[in-house]
């Protein structure tokens, strides 16, 4: 984990590892300061706290959580014991706490045998640790975009969801050209999507764009800037016309998956996550509504089966 000052009162604290669940965090030290999102479990959160206290005194006076996956928001509680505001989306406080509970992580990391679909998932689990997580959920909610002042310095809160989940909230400062977009922006790794649209994600990356930022600080992966954004958009347009062509053709989701050509897209760390987009472009086909859940079973064993494909073919 490392502190990498992108501005002049603004950093971002980076996981290089892009690897599931090593989020990025970003931290504005202005107006009493103001945190976006947390790391996935405590020790890593307490590691970003520290960086941040290198070049602030004061515990921040604010936290957003840019959608409510725990790699985003289960540090909150630290936040929480100092007093600091927590602000997030209703949707995202909404869905915080139907996620997986840390429990369940923690019995998974524990067990010796978690079968099939989810031994590769337990395996990058076990990187973290899931004990002592009270979840806590934002409690200042945003329904719609919103400007936080922080000593004349605006920080643009944007709603652009539901795109990667319901809540997604994008973190702009318009003077300083930097953009924290959450998991809107997966950079040099290949996104997972939960419950939301292609065309929301799409249009959410667009208005990134046109913002012009000379920063973006990816959800995960390295420091971005728009040539970042424009891959990730051409990779969910390219995905999703492959995906509706095997859709018509009538392959199953897996025949889908492994149909599509990745291309440069395969240097991409784990590429297999494909089957994620490939399960998001079905339930679109299909008419299944944004906001059913997504078959985590389902997905993960055929996120294991395009590994093994990949594997086979390399
Ligand atoms: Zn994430």
């Amino acid at each position: 984990m490392e502190l990498a000052q992108i501005g002049a009162d603004v950093y971002a604290c980076l996981q290089p590892d892009t690897g599931l669940g090593a989020s990025n965090s970003g931290f504005v030290n202005r107006g009493g300061g103001l945190v976006v999102d947390t790391m996935w479990d405590l020790p890593r959160t307490r590691n970003m706290i520290t960086l941040y206290s290198t070049v602030a005194r004061e515990p921040s006076r604010r936290l957003v959580n840019t959608h409510h996956n725990g790699d985003h928001c289960w540090g909150n509680q630290l936040f929480a014991e100092t007093g600091t505001e927590i602000i997030g989306h209703r949707l995202c406080a909404e869905y915080f706490l139907r996620e997986s509970s840390p429990e369940f992580f923690v019995a998974l990391c524990e067990a010796e045998d978690v079968g099939a679909p989810f031994d590769g998932f337990a395996r990058s689990l076990r990187a973290f640790d899931f004990h002592d997580i009270v979840l806590t959920p934002p409690t200042t909610l945003i329904d719609t975009d919103t400007v936080v002042d922080l000593d004349g310095l605006e920080a643009h809160l944007l709603y652009v969801g539901p795109a990667h989940t319901p809540g997604d909230v994008v973190v702009h400062l318009p003077t300083e050209g930097i953009v924290f977009t959450g998991d809107i922006l997966f950079h040099h790794c290949t996104p997972i999507g939960w419950e939301g649209t292609f065309a929301n994600w799409i249009a959410a990356l667009e208005r990134i764009e046109a913002l012009e930022p000379a920063v973006v600080v990816p959800g995960h992966g390295p420091l971005a800037n728009t040539e970042g954004l424009r891959a990730l958009r051409e990779y969910l347009q390219y995905v999703y016309a492959d995906a509706r062509d095997s859709f018509e053709t009538g392959r199953s989701t897996l025949e889908a998956g492994k149909h599509v050509e990745l291309g440069p897209y395969a240097q991409w760390t784990e590429p297999e996550r494909l089957a994620f987009q490939i399960d998001r472009a079905y339930r679109e086909f299909e008419g299944v509504a944004w906001d059913t859940k997504v078959d985590t079973g389902r997905v993960f064993g055929e996120v294991a089966e395009l590994r093994d494909y990949y594997e086979a073919r390399a």
